[in-house]
């Protein structure tokens, strides 16, 4: 059974041989790596489509690696600890869905992981079997009201007002962000004044935070690739002069310190 809703209508979507359609006859092709494009031309019409082709591959190949596991644990044991068995789980800004499949892996959970970026989902639909992935923004997302046990968003804008309609009234939100320290030694590399994140705790009319858990350790790589790879992941990729980034360019180790939060939120 399909969880998502037409974009043009609203209505239910069905899914029948790798078309989703909704009683109107809105219909929506299956892509062949497996995602359905939800995203209407008028929301499409932003110069920037999510992730592009470089940083998706960048990110794919340094989670491939493992750096990350312990955060993508942390994460599972949060869900199982919030999400009863069999739950909906949404994924929004799924990415290249290497947290999404970790999910999909545990206690049975439906999942279901949505992103604006066409390129990401083409490498999430191919990696999570069991899950359904499809292209549309955070800000105007394809479930219908009070419909999902959960929203994960992982490294990814958090659009509230969204959140809070579409999950159930005793759903919960789990966010992973960054803290003070993540990547603190990659920044001092580049930059001569780095800065530390400024995390933000939500407690507003909408959610309440129900339990952090913080992660930290060093990572350590050891080729160039790693290194500029894991540069390309942030935002400060986008942002950095190109001296600067020379700076990492012919940098072959790195030991840096990874910090980040996994928060949970309950509905008000
Ligand atoms: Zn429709």
């Amino acid at each position: 059974m399909s969880y998502f809703i037409c974009p043009v209508c609203s209505g239910k979507l069905d899914v029948r041989d790798n078309t989703y359609s909704c009683l109107n006859r809105h219909c929506f092709d299956v892509s062949k790596e497996g995602y359905v494009n939800l995203l209407m031309s008028q929301q499409s019409s932003s110069k920037r489509h999510g992730d592009d082709k470089l940083m998706v591959r960048a990110r794919r190949d340094f989670l491939e690696k493992g750096f990350y596991s312990p955060l993508q644990k942390l994460l599972c044991k949060a869900v199982s600890k919030n999400v009863a068995c069999g739950g909906v789980i949404a994924d929004i800004g799924c990415g290249e869905g290497y947290y999404t499949k970790a999910v999909s892996l545990t206690n049975n959970y439906n999942v279901f992981g949505v992103d604006i970026s066409k390129e990401a989902l083409k490498y999430a639909a191919k990696l999570v079997k069991n899950a359904s992935f499809a292209v549309a923004s955070a800000f105007s997302l394809p479930f219908e009201d009070e419909s999902c046990d959960c929203v994960l968003s992982v490294f990814a804008p958090s659009a509230y007002e969204e959140f809070y309609r579409i999950l159930k009234s005793d759903g919960v939100l789990i966010k992973v962000v960054p803290l003070e320290d993540h990547l603190w030694d990659l920044k001092s590399t580049v930059y001569d004044e780095p800065y530390k994140n400024k995390p933000e705790i939500r407690n507003d009319d909408l959610f309440r935070l129900v339990s952090v858990e913080e992660l930290k350790y060093n990572i350590t790589l050891d080729c160039n690739n790693d290194i500029m790879n894991l540069f390309k992941m942030t935002p400060y990729y986008y942002k950095t002069g190109r001296e600067e980034i020379q700076k990492l360019s012919f940098m072959t180790d790195l030991e840096t310190i990874v910090h980040f939060a996994v928060e949970v939120y309950e509905k008000r």
